[in-house]
C-alpha cells in the first residue's frame, strides 16, 4: 500500500523505508503526546502511524490526559522554552510530574520503542520498562529561560536520545541527539490534488469572494503567530493594492491561550470586511487544503516557531510564501529562491506587494518550493529517518551499513 507513494516522493526515500521496515516488521512503536487534534504534532501523527502500520510495524499512539492547571502550567513552560519571562514554582513541577505518574498507570508503555512528544508527557521516562526511549522536542529550545530549561533537562537525560527538528534548536543533552525536520502528507485530505468545485465549495461556504487577490495565514491563535502583524502588513498593503485577508485558525486542547489572542485579533481587525476572521473545527483539512489553494500569497509570519508546517504545505500547493525568519522556517524558505523571509511587519508588506504585482515571479517560485519540499519535507522521508535512529540505538556500536 505504502506504493501509492510511488511517483509523488523521491523513489530513493521508498526503498530506504521499506528495507527498515523489513527490519523491524512486528516490533511495537509507541507515541505520546498531550493532544489528538490542533497543532503540527497532532497532525503528523494522524499521517505516521498508519504508514508505520502498513510498513508491517506495530505503530501505536496515544495521549496524556491533564487538568486545567496541567495546560496552563505546560504552555508556560512551552513560552518560556521559547524565551518568554516564566516562573515556575516547585509546587507546578510536582504536578507535572503527579499527572504523568497517574498517566503511567493508565497508558501501556510496553513497547520496543516509545517516542514521547515534547515536555507535557517528558516526565514519564520515569515510569520506562526496558526499552528505546526518545524525546522528541519539536519547539526551539535555542534560548530558554535556564531554570525551566535545566528542570525539563533532568528528564531528557534519562532518555535514550533526544531528537530536534533544526540544528539550531539543539542543546547539550547528556544523550544522543539527531536532528529530524518535520514533514506533510502528500497524500493527506489537506494535501492532496483537489478539484477547482471542492475550493469554490470551501469559499462559498466561508463567503470569500472568489475573483479578488487573496492572503491567507492558517495558524493557531498564539502570540508567536503574530495574527496582530500580519493585519496590520495588510493594511499597509491595502492602500496601494486590493486584496482580501483570511486568518484561519482553531483553538488546540492543549492550548488555554487561544482565546484571548482571537479576542485580540478581532478587536485589531475591527470592522473591516475583507478580514475573514475563520474559526475553523478541528479536522477541517480539506477546507485548510482549498483555502491555501485560493490564496495568492500564504504567510507564516511566526516571532517564534518550531517547524511551521504550514509553510510546506503551501509550498507544495505551489504558492508563493512569506514567513518570520525564525525556527524551522528558514530551512523551508530559501530566502528569494522558494519564498522571502521577513523580520518586520514593513518587510512583510513590502513582500506581498512584490508577489502581488509580479505573478509570474511568484509562479516561479511556486514551482520551486514544490520541488524542494518533495526532496526534503514528505512524510515518507521523516518516517524513514524515525526508523533508522530507533535502529540505530538498537544497534549501537554495530555496523549498519549493511541494510
Ligand atoms: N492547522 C489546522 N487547523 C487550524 C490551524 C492549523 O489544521 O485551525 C494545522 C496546519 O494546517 C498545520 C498544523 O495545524 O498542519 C500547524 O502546524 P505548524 O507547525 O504550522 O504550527 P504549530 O501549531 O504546531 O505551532
Amino acid at each position: 500500500m505504502i506504493g501509492r507513494y510511488s511517483g509523488v516522493v523521491p523513489h530513493g526515500d521508498l526503498l530506504f523505508l521499506q528495507k527498515l521496515a523489513e527490519r523491524l516488521r512486528d516490533r511495537t512503536f509507541l507515541h505520546i503526546n498531550s493532544t489528538r487534534a490542533g497543532g503540527g504534532v497532532a497532525e503528523i501523527l494522524q499521517r505516521m502511524i498508519p504508514i508505520m502500520k502498513e510498513l508491517g510495524i506495530g505503530a501505536r499512539w496515544d495521549t496524556i490526559e491533564g487538568d486545567d492547571l496541567f495546560f496552563d502550567m505546560t504552555k508556560k513552560v512551552h513560552n518560556a522554552l521559547q524565551g518568554n519571562k516564566e516562573h515556575i514554582t516547585k509546587e507546578m513541577w510536582d504536578h507535572h510530574y503527579d499527572i504523568n505518574r497517574m498517566n503511567a498507570k493508565r497508558l501501556d508503555l510496553d513497547a520496543d520503542a516509545v517516542l514521547i512528544h515534547d515536555p507535557q508527557p517528558a516526565p514519564l521516562v520515569e515510569f520506562r520498562k526496558s526499552a528505546t526511549w526518545m524525546w522528541r522536542c519539536h519547539i526551539d529550545v535555542s534560548d530558554p529561560v535556564p531554570e525551566v530549561w535545566s528542570n525539563l533537562k533532568g528528564y531528557c537525560a534519562k532518555y535514550d536520545a533526544a531528537i530536534f527538528s533544526v540544528a539550531k534548536f539543539a542543546r547539550a543533552m547528556g544523550t544522543d541527539e539527531f536532528i529530524i525536520p518535520p514533514s506533510i502528507d502528500p497524500l493527506s485530505e489537506k494535501n492532496r490534488d483537489v478539484k477547482e468545485e471542492e475550493i469554490n465549495e470551501t469559499l462559498q461556504k466561508y463567503h470569500i469572494p472568489p475573483d479578488r487577490a487573496l492572503l491567507l495565514q492558517v495558524s493557531r491563535f498564539d502570540r508567536f503567530k503574530d495574527p496582530l502583524g500580519v493585519i496590520s502588513a495588510y493594511r499597509m498593503v491595502k492602500k496601494y493594492n486590493d486584496c482580501i485577508l483570511v486568518l484561519a485558525g482553531s483553538p488546540a486542547t492543549d492550548d488555554p491561550e487561544g482565546e484571548v489572542v482571537l479576542k485580540e485579533v478581532r478587536d485589531h481587525a475591527a470592522d473591516d470586511p475583507d478580514i475573514h476572521i475563520l474559526l475553523l473545527p478541528p479536522f477541517s483539512d480539506k477546507d485548510i487544503n482549498a483555502l491555501q489553494r485560493a490564496a495568492t500569497v500564504v504567510l507564516q509570519k511566526s516571532l517564534r516557531e518550531g517547524f511551521g508546517l504550514t509553510v510546506s504545505e503551501a509550498m507544495w500547493k505551489g504558492k508563493p510564501v512569506i514567513g518570520g525568519a525564525t525556527g524551522g522556517i528558514p530551512l523551508q524558505i530559501v530566502h528569494g529562491v522558494t519564498g522571502f523571509l521577513v523580520h518586520s511587519v514593513e518587510g512583510c508588506a513590502f513582500r506581498i506587494r512584490q508577489f502581488l504585482n509580479n505573478p509570474d515571479m511568484s509562479a516561479r517560485m511556486g514551482e520551486r518550493g514544490r520541488e524542494f519540499v518533495r526532496n526534503n519535507f514528505l512524510i515518507t522521508r521523516q518516517t524513514r529517518d524515525y526508523l533508522s535512529v530507533w535502529y540505530s540505538l538498537e544497534n549501537k556500536g554495530k555496523s549498519v551499513l549493511t541494510l
